[in-house]
C-alpha cells in the first residue's frame, strides 16, 4: 500500500489528476488507473470522504446485507491504489492552466501537481446553521458526524436537525448511545425516504418535533438546552439536552475553484451529465457538480463518466503522447 504522504514518487506529468478523494474521485481513479493513465487522486482529509464517517451504507448495490461507510471507502481507495493510482494527502489551492497543462498548487506544500486533465470531485460540505451558541460549542456539542460523535451521547438527550435522509439515518443511529433524540423538523413532512421514515417512526427512542427550527444554542461550559421556534404555534421554548447535530443539507466545497469553472450561485459546478466543464480538460464529477440527486451511486457513476472523458480528451489533445 503507498504512502498518503509520501511525495516522492510524485510523476513529472499527470494524464490525470482528481482533486477529492470521496467516491467519486475515487472511482474515477480506478477508472483511469486501469486504463493505463497516468492518475493521482488528491484528499484532504482521508480516502472516503463523508461515506467515510457514514455509519451504515444501506442502498449501495452489490452490498444486501449493508456495508460501513469506512469499509466502502477503504474498498474504493484499495481498488484505486490497486490499479497504479497514486492517492495522496493535499489541498488546492487553486488551479492555473498554462499552455493546455494544468497546475494544482497546494497549501503547505512547495509541489505543483501537472496534469493535462482535471477531475473535481470535491464533494460538498455539511451547512451550519448560523444560530447563537452554534460556533461557541462548535466540536464540544455541536456535531455534524454522529459516527465520530454519538458515543460521547450515552444515556443523554440530544437533539438531531433536518428532515431529510440524513437526519432521520443519523437520528435513528443516534439511538443506540441516547436515551431521547429529538428530530427537529421545520416542517410537518419529512423528505427523508418512507423506509427511513417508516424505522423511524417505530423507534421509541425518537421524539419529532414538528413545524420547529433552531433559534439558539444555550449553555455555560456545555450545552444545556436548545430553543427553539414553534412556528405554527408562534412560540418560543426550550429544550433540555446535551449535544446537537446539524444535518440541514450541504454546500459546495469550491472555494478554491473560483474563477477557473463556473458555478451557480450556490457555489456547485456547472456540468450536465458528461461531466464536462466550459473548460476544456476540466471535468468535474459527484456532489459538487450541479444535479438534483446526490447519492453514493450517482456520485461514483459521475466518477467513471468523468474518467472517460478525460481518456477521450487525452486521445484528441494529447495523441502520441499516452503513458502506456
Ligand atoms: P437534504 O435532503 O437537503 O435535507 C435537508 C433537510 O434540512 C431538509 O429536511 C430541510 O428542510 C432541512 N433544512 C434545510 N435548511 C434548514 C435550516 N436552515 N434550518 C432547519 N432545517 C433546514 O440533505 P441530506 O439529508 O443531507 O441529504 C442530502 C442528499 O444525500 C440527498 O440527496 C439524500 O437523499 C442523500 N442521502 C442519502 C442517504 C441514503 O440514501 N441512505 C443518506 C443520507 C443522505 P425542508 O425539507 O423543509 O427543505
Amino acid at each position: 500500500m503507498e504512502n498518503f504522504f509520501n511525495f516522492e514518487d510524485l510523476e513529472s506529468v499527470y494524464d490525470v489528476a482528481i482533486v477529492g478523494g470521496g467516491p467519486a474521485g475515487l472511482t474515477a481513479g480506478v477508472y483511469s488507473g486501469r486504463d493505463c493513465l497516468k492518475t493521482i487522486v488528491l484528499e484532504k482529509n482521508f480516502p472516503g470522504g463523508q461515506v467515510a464517517v457514514t455509519e451504515i451504507v444501506e442502498n449501495y448495490p452489490g452490498f444486501p446485507d449493508g456495508t460501513l461507510g469506512s469499509n466502502l471507502s477503504e474498498l474504493l481507495y484499495r481498488h484505486a491504489v490497486k490499479f497504479g493510482t497514486h492517492v495522496k494527502y493535499g489541498v488546492c489551492k487553486k488551479i492555473e492552466e498554462i499552455e493546455n497543462y494544468k497546475y494544482i498548487h497546494l497549501e503547505g506544500n512547495p509541489i505543483k501537481i501537472k496534469a493535462k486533465t482535471v477531475i473535481i470531485a470535491t464533494g460538498a460540505k455539511p451547512k451550519h446553521l448560523e444560530i447563537p451558541g452554534e460556533n461557541k460549542f462548535l466540536g464540544r456539542g455541536v456535531s455534524f458526524c454522529a459516527t465520530c460523535d454519538g458515543a460521547f451521547y450515552k444515556d443523554k438527550e440530544i437533539a438531531v436537525i433536518g428532515g431529510g435522509d440524513s437526519a432521520v439515518e443519523e437520528g435513528t443511529y443516534l439511538t443506540r448511545f441516547a436515551k431521547k433524540v429529538f428530530i427537529i423538523h421545520r416542517r410537518d413532512k419529512l423528505r427523508a425516504s418512507m423506509w427511513l421514515q417508516e424505522k423511524s417512526f417505530k423507534n421509541k427512542k425518537i421524539e419529532y418535533i414538528w413545524n420547529s427550527r433552531p433559534v439558539q444554542i444555550n449553555g455555560n461550559d456545555k450545552i444545556e438546552s436548545l430553543r427553539i421556534f414553534d412556528n405554527k404555534g408562534n412560540k418560543e421554548y426550550n429544550v433540555n439536552i446535551a449535544g446537537v447535530f446539524v444535518y440541514i443539507g450541504w454546500s459546495a466545497d469550491t472555494e478554491a475553484f473560483k474563477g477557473f469553472v463556473n458555478m451557480d450561485s450556490t457555489g456547485f459546478i456547472i456540468a450536465d451529465e458528461s461531466t464536462k466543464t466550459e473548460r476544456s480538460g476540466v471535468f468535474v464529477a459527484g456532489d459538487v457538480r450541479t444535479k438534483d440527486i446526490r447519492q453514493i451511486v450517482t456520485a461514483t457513476s459521475d466518477g467513471a463518466v468523468a474518467a472517460k472523458m478525460a481518456e477521450k480528451y487525452l486521445e484528441e489533445h494529447f495523441s502520441g503522447e499516452r503513458n502506456i
